[in-house]
């Protein structure tokens, strides 16, 4: 057994040890300040002696202190140090004491329970609820747990007896079975749990719900505190700003600002689009009506517009009409119509003879030929319907 320093004291960063054993991928001491994986909540990096740590895992009430690189070469007896990162322990802490918070108010308030629970290295969190929770809902229960974080509330962690225990209420993920580890927040949460915590609520900074969405019947939330919730919040800031600068707003009206050039954009998409279809259709009506089929270059044109511009184009012959733009290196996008033939029934042929793909209907059939301009005439000129 290893003795867990961290539940008598977490906010020890390093501990003098001795070293009982050390195995291909692990170094086990006789007491540790390193929180070992649980409850979703990833393992303490640090370092033992110069030996970097970088995951622990509790196996059979011992501590499995994973290190990285060569074999380290301490021997059973040594006498080393176990010190955390604690950056990265405090910002777990700021965001696992917020899961608490958030937990609570959402059992009181709504009566959910918490059936999953992850947080990445980082203390970013994913927190399940087995009942869905509307945006108003997380909202105020997202509020609510903030004004706990000024109020700044103690957190106490105490073992109880069974008997003890008995008589207390708490949220619960784990079967104790025995003398419970009972973590308090006042009016807020009561929860068995058997990791670090915070002395009060107030050193948690912040709690921002980032996410939610439906999951299994209840709500997933990404969830961010503390440090984890700064840095998104930093991140989120820059981005704003910088838009606002592109856009020569306020990064509060980048919203508004950014809605209004979507709008405009469609409307600049329709009035092209009406345009094109203008210059078509004058380009169809300087066409004179022929038996022979259509074929017509145009420059930079997508598929869809393509299909715009055969659907024009093909009143002005009694064959096949096809469009095309593109270049004799890259290929040919084209869209093919035809008034008198069902265009779906020759595609394939069209398509395998000049090496290339398409699909559509009847009525107009698009795709890519990768065949030279030339080549794509002569095709045409030579092509006789036969309608399968
Ligand atoms: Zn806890």
């Amino acid at each position: 057994m290893t003795e867990l320093l961290y539940l008598q004291d977490a906010y020890l960063r390093e501990n003098e040890a001795v070293v009982l054993e050390v195995t291909e991928k692990a170094i086990v001491v006789d007491r540790t300040c390193f929180f070992p994986e649980g409850g979703g909540q990833p393992g303490d990096p640090g370092t033992i002696n110069d030996v970097k740590i970088k995951d622990v895992k509790l196996e059979n009430g011992v501590a499995l202190h994973i290190y990285e690189g060569a074999r380290p070469a301490f021997a059973p007896g040594d006498r080393v140090v176990c010190r955390i990162d604690w950056d990265a322990r405090f910002a777990r802490m700021q965001a696992h004491g917020a899961e608490h918070i958030v937990s609570g108010l959402a059992y009181s308030r709504f009566g959910c329970a918490n059936v999953g629970f992850h947080m990445d290295p980082d203390g970013l969190m994913a927190v399940d609820f087995d009942v869905f929770l509307s945006d108003e809902q997380l909202s105020s229960i997202e509020y609510e747990a903030n004004a706990c974080v000024w109020r700044d509330h103690a957190i106490i962690a105490k073992i109880y007896s069974n008997a003890e225990a008995a008589n207390v209420f708490y949220r619960s993920k784990l079967e104790f079975l025995e003398d419970p580890r009972i973590v308090t927040i006042e009016n807020v949460d009561s929860c068995a749990c058997c990791a670090p915590h915070l002395s009060s609520t107030g050193q948690i900074g912040v709690i921002k719900i980032l996410s939610s969405m439906r999951h299994r019947g209840g709500v997933r939330l990404t969830l961010a505190a503390g440090k984890g919730a700064y840095l998104d919040y930093a991140l989120k800031h820059a981005i704003a700003a910088s838009v606002g600068q592109a856009l020569a707003v306020r990064p509060t009206e980048t919203e508004a600002a950014v809605f209004a050039l979507i709008d405009r954009n469609k409307e600049l998409s329709y009035e092209k689009n009406a345009q094109l279809t203008r210059l078509l259709t004058y380009m169809k009506d300087e066409t004179p009506l022929s038996d022979a089929h259509l074929v017509r270059f145009l420059p930079s044109l997508n598929v869809e517009e393509l299909k715009t511009a055969v659907m024009i184009f093909r009143e002005k012959t009694n064959g096949v009409c096809v469009v095309l733009s593109g270049d004799d290196e890259q290929g040919y996008y084209f869209a093919m119509s035809s008034v008198r033939y069902d265009v779906k029934t020759f595609s394939r042929e069209v398509t395998s003879a000049l090496n290339g793909s398409g699909g559509g209907r009847y009525d107009v059939v698009q795709g890519r030929l990768k065949a030279d301009r030339e080549t794509i005439e002569r095709f045409f000129r030579d092509f006789e319907v036969t309608e399968k």
